[in-house]
């Protein structure tokens, strides 16, 4: 099922076709409202007429965070407040948050790109949705709520938290399809199965995960505990919130919305644009997008583009899941590291817990890795023999994953230091004398 079928079976030509055109008008309509674009592209000499090619677009400078941030809040729109109708913002855990405006057509827009993602999952107007994501300046509620509504299915704005009020609407309402945070689903799903009612009274069959990352067991997890089936989707709020791309069916990769976001692959220390198919960090510029467009912007985001057609007959190219955050990559050996692999193949890993810590050191001018990992408990380590294994077991994993040798610690049940917020995973020692040969 689609929801605007002729623009998401679009033939490869007509969706280049398209983009090219919309590209050129971005970048003028850039240059002519936004004072940071006029001088990055002027600097840069590159005018609308100038792009001839898809490829062209590499002569347009990056559009980072930071600049997003430097010109907080309003520099960067494009449009007087007057045809701005509402304002997002990010939590902006580091410093201040990062704003997105949006006029009426960019609303219309959005809830378009939500509703293919919706309806690509296998959302229908008979469907009764409990948005459970924490509304506000969070634009995943609303970015969801409306695009739910467009698809004509039904909206509970529940909000997250008070759990049991959740589980006692899931019940009296019959609801159908979850919207929530994959570790929020995951609570839910587990109380769901504590709560005692019998899992008839509960209806639930579809979930549309995202704003952080699930791993596969998380995902095997939620599913089994509620009976649904989960997809995932992708968004942020820079480039507009959700929907820029999201999982069909057959969960081979999340389909970009290409008709409004134009996304790239490059080489996060070069810069270059690196092949269809291989890895690096996602860039995107927005197509459509008024009240606050952006150029190339540079995610940090970690995967890979796929230009296969899909079974599901969407030709819209597929991003792989996130693989890492450009913030976190480990350059070990000249092998890009994240710590989001490591920790794959350790959730997945009978015996030891999730907590864990990466050290890296350069001994005799080489790179090397240890993975000190805690065991869930002391038993294990009176038999030697099956410490031996459990250690053997997860270094030929990680090798397998990260194609890289790693020295395995097991650690005693609660040795490793515990962090409120986010975690200090990385001990990165190279750059310290003492640990320099
Ligand atoms: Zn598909």
């Amino acid at each position: 099922m689609f929801f605007q079928k002729e623009i998401e079976t679009m033939s490869r030509p007509e969706m280049e076709a398209l983009q090219l055109e919309r590209l050129k008008r971005m970048v003028d309509y850039c240059y002519e409202n936004i004072p940071f674009y006029h001088d990055r592209l002027e600097k840069a000499g590159v005018t609308g007429d100038k792009i001839k090619t898809l490829s062209d677009i590499q002569y347009i400078p990056f559009t980072t965070k930071d600049d997003i941030r430097d010109n907080y809040p309003f520099r960067m729109l494009a449009q007087p407040m007057k045809k701005i109708v509402r304002i997002h913002a990010s939590s902006g855990t580091t410093g201040k948050p990062t704003v997105g405006a949006y006029t009426k057509q960019d609303l219309d827009n959005w809830s378009d790109q939500v509703a293919r993602v919706a309806v690509a999952a296998g959302a229908t107007e008979d469907d009764i949705f409990q948005i459970s994501f924490g509304y506000g300046l969070f634009t995943g509620a609303l970015g969801l709520h409306y695009g739910l509504e467009k698809i004509g299915a039904t909206v509970i704005p529940a909000s997250s938290g008070n759990t049991a009020k959740q589980l006692m609407m899931f019940r009296d309402f019959g609801v159908t399809g979850l919207v929530a945070t994959p570790s929020y689903a995951l609570y839910l799903s587990e109380m769901v199965r504590e709560s005692g009612y019998p899992r008839e009274d509960y209806k639930l069959r579809l979930g549309l995960l995202g704003s952080e990352g699930c791993t596969e067991e998380m995902r095997e997890q939620i599913e089994k505990n509620l009976g649904i089936f989960v997809t995932d989707n992708y968004g942020m709020t820079e480039l507009t919130g959700p929907g820029v791309s999201g999982e069909c069916e057959y969960r081979c990769g999340l389909h970009f919305a290409e008709d409004a976001f134009l996304p790239e692959i490059i080489d996060t220390a070069t810069g270059e644009r690196k092949a269809p198919g291989e890895s690096g960090e996602l860039v995107v510029t927005t197509l459509l997008r008024e009240g606050m467009p952006v150029l190339r912007y540079r995610t940090k985001d970690i995967t890979r583009l796929n230009y296969e057609p899909c079974r599901c007959g969407r030709t819209h190219v597929r991003m792989d899941k996130v693989t890492g955050r450009t913030d976190d990559m480990m350059i070990i050996k000249g092998v890009n590291v994240f710590p989001s692999q490591i920790e794959s193949v350790l959730v997945s890993t009978k015996g030891i817990g999730p907590h864990y810590q990466l050290v890296v050191r350069r001994q005799n001018f080489m790179d090397n890795l240890e993975v000190k990992v805690e065991l869930v408990s002391t038993e294990l380590l009176e038999s030697y023999g099956e410490l031996k294994a459990l250690q053997r077991g997860l270094h030929d994993r990680l090798k397998s994953v990260l194609g890289l040798e790693t020295k395995v610690t097991l650690v005693e049940p609660k040795s490793l230091e515990r962090f409120q917020g986010k975690a200090k995973r990385i001990l990165d020692l190279r750059n310290e004398s003492s640990e320099t040969k």
